[in-house]
């Protein structure tokens, strides 16, 4: 029987209420608790002598218990707890807030190690509620858990204890032998106990790194055999060339890097036995609109249609409008096709696309919706991809006969995490800018220079620009009270600082039709300050627009900021990113920090990667990739160490059917269990 099998009550101490709290952390199972990974450790090897401790540290002190516990009522009906203790080096204060048990679990005499941060008054060096352990069993090492309200990291060390001892005595490793011996991995039974129990700091690294190179290479996989079968042979092969008749038509001249992506796409189409299967990286304002424009018209010339489809209806719309312009002049028919068009108009234009009286329509979700047949689907284009899953794109593809495939991303993605989650396709970064861009300056400010700040959109807007302002919230109640909500700032603008500009709102929550006049409206100028939740970071296009201003910007990952920031500077005019943040937690000065100093996409991601992990970058679950419980992308080394093997795994069994394979393969199923991507 598996410990997933298990229920978490089967532990000594665990009641239904208990158990509440740990299902809250995803802990159903014996098996999830011991696949519930401590976030990180305290060490207590690293020991200090009381007269070498320095005031601010965090530091670890072995001392004796000088004096007996002095219990003192303080104000509000506290107590505070204090002792004195030493070393052969000196004295030490401790200080216990709220702890009547102090007294019966330190006892005078006796020797105790101490971790906790030192202050310094005039009393001396002061150490305020430490941890402590007791000499003989304390552990060197010590597991901290992420934590609920309601359970603390004793109770899970206990049942993490407890979890580990039910481990049967033989296990069956899922990394094949010959995996082990070749990367140097430990066993499983050794990771998992020194993962949370490590003997030594040694038999901790080892464990973590074999936990995480085996999710790695489950990771690796599992995207590989959920990957569309990139086999298939097409009929399709466009051999004739017509996308420089295009491009000649456009009101600018390519840049070197869209020629180049237009290029590829070209070739793919015309000489690959399979599908195109491309994804087009490249920054906000980089001009892949206009690529894909020249290739749906490849398509068309070649006999076929395409289809262009984006995450939201705004883009959408404005993709529709940008092709109507760019396609003026040519005999080529585009029709659009969403979900905030009434029925009758869905159907009329369903029965269009049918017949092939469409050659190119440009849409939502609506496309892959099952009433939505192609007369001949040559290309299908998905913009904006990360916020499509896997399975989305494959929907729109099986429109066609296996049509060509073209993916559009303007999250620049570090190469290791791409490797992952685009493994199957081939990869166009287009790293070049039209000319005539300017950097866009970015600004970090406190709030308390907001009203300065807000002076200077108004002079933006006196000279004519327009401005962004977003806020992480719709509506008041949504979350904590700090937080903005864009209604009632953009209420408050309208009645004081900006009473005579035109003030503009657009939030998720609003009607389709009532975001597109809106957006429509600041496209024509006359709003002139829009205030905002996300919705336009995807694609929305003003090149008036000179600043955007954002609130609460810790709030926003890194790529989100970058998207934001994008939706200005696409003009002539010199354009500006305020920060307004107020925030000093851990990571933010540092996340806000690297916007202030570039404006290069890709080492955004890669820091974002760093300082968020995957999983806050975007969402996992959108991007198919399970929900990760060791690993994450900063460590390229074993990340490619993680790739070879499961490249050297599909070449001895392509489908893990293998015998010694089966442990891993069902592993595999588990980590994937959650996700769109499901095996089978
Ligand atoms: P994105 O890559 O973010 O989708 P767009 O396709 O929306 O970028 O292009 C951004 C802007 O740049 C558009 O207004 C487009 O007309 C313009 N543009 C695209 N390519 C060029 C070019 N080669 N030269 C000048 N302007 C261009
Ligand atoms: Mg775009």
């Amino acid at each position: 029987m598996s410990l997933y099998d298990v229920p978490i009550t089967k532990l000594s101490g665990i009641g239904e209420k208990r158990a509440a709290l740990f299902r809250k952390l995803g802990i159903v199972s014996v098996g999830d608790m011991i696949t519930y990974y401590p976030r990180s450790y305290d060490n207590w090897s690293a020991v200090t002598a009381v007269a070498d401790i320095e005031p601010d540290t965090v530091c670890v002190v072995k001392a004796k218990v000088a004096t007996p516990v002095n219990n003192i009522r303080i104000s509000g009906g506290r107590t505070m707890a204090k002792l004195s203790v030493c070393d052969d080096t000196g004295y030490l204060n401790l200080v216990f807030f709220n702890n009547k048990y102090i007294s019966s679990m330190l006892r005078y005499g006796e020797t105790y190690l101490f971790m906790g941060r030192v202050a310094y008054d005039k009393y001396g060096y002061q150490m305020v509620s430490p941890e402590f352990n007791k000499l003989s069993d304390s552990a060197i090492i010590t597991p901290i858990y992420h934590l609920t309200a309601g359970l603390n990291n004793h109770m899970m060390i206990r049942a993490a204890k407890e979890s580990l001892s039910m481990l049967p005595r033989e296990m069956r490793d899922p990394l094949p032998d010959d995996i082990r011996n070749r990367y140097e991995l430990c066993d499983l039974s050794f990771a998992l106990n020194n993962v949370h129990f490590p003997v030594d700091l040694n038999a901790m690294e080892r464990a973590r790194h074999r936990l995480i190179f085996e999710e790695l290479l489950m990771l690796n996989l599992g995207m590989r055999l959920t990957k569309s079968k990139s086999n298939e042979q097409t009929a399709m092969h466009f051999t004739a060339d017509h996308t420089a008749e295009f491009i000649k038509n456009l009101p600018f001249t390519l840049t070197g890097a869209q020629q180049r992506a237009v290029d590829d796409c070209v070739r793919d189409m015309r000489d690959k036995p399979s599908p195109m299967n491309r994804l087009i990286q490249g920054d906000v304002g980089s001009g892949k609109t206009a690529v894909c424009a020249a290739i749906c018209y490849h398509t068309v010339k070649n006999g076929c249609q395409a289809a262009f489809m984006a995450p939201t209806e705004i883009l959408a719309r404005q993709h529709y409008e940008t092709f109507q312009r760019m396609f003026a002049h040519t005999d080529v028919c585009v029709e659009l096709l969403t979900g905030s068009m009434t029925a009758a108009e869905k159907r009329k234009t369903r029965a269009r696309v049918e017949s092939g009286e469409i050659d190119i329509v440009v849409g939502t979700h609506a496309l892959v919706s099952e009433s939505t047949v192609f007369a001949k689907l040559g290309c299908a284009i998905t913009d904006e991809q990360h916020r499509f899953g896997v399975a989305q794109r494959a929907r729109l593809a099986a429109k066609g006969e296996h049509p060509h495939v073209l993916v559009l991303s303007a999250t620049p993605i570090p190469r290791t995490l791409g490797l992952i989650i685009y493994g199957d396709l081939d990869i166009t970064i287009i790293d070049e800018l039209p000319p005539g861009r300017t950097e866009v300056d970015t600004y970090l400010i406190g709030t308390d220079k907001r009203e300065r700040a807000l002076g200077f959109l108004k002079q933006q807007v006196e000279e004519g620009r327009q401005c962004y302002i977003v806020c992480p919230l719709v509506e008041e109640g949504e979350g904590a009270d700090e937080l903005l909500n864009a209604n009632d700032y953009a209420a408050e603008l309208m009645l004081g600082a900006f009473r005579d500009i035109s003030v503009g709102i657009l939030h998720g929550k609003m009607k389709p039709k009532d975001k597109e006049n809106v957006m429509a409206q600041f496209a024509a100028n006359e709003i002139s300050v829009l205030v905002s939740t996300t919705v336009v970071e995807v694609g929305v296009d003003v090149k008036n627009a000179t600043v955007m201003m954002i609130e609460n910007a810790e709030r926003f990952g890194l790529s989100t900021l970058h998207q934001l920031r994008g939706r200005v500077g696409r003009g002539q005019y010199k354009s500006y990113c305020i920060l307004v943040s107020d925030n000093q937690g851990e990571n933010t000065e540092q996340r806000l920090g690297v916007m202030c100093r570039t404006n290069n996409g890709f080492e955004i991601a890669d820091m974002d990667l760093k300082l968020r992990g995957p999983g806050d970058f975007f969402g996992n679950r959108q991007h198919g990739l399970p929900q990760l419980s060791i690993a994450d992308f900063s460590d390229a080394d074993t990340l490619a160490q993680s790739q070879e093997a499961a490249e050297y795994i599909l070449r001895i069994s392509p489908d893990l059917s293998g015998e010694a394979l089966r442990p891993l393969r069902a592993k595999i199923r588990k980590l994937f269990e959650t996700t769109e991507n499901s095996m089978n």
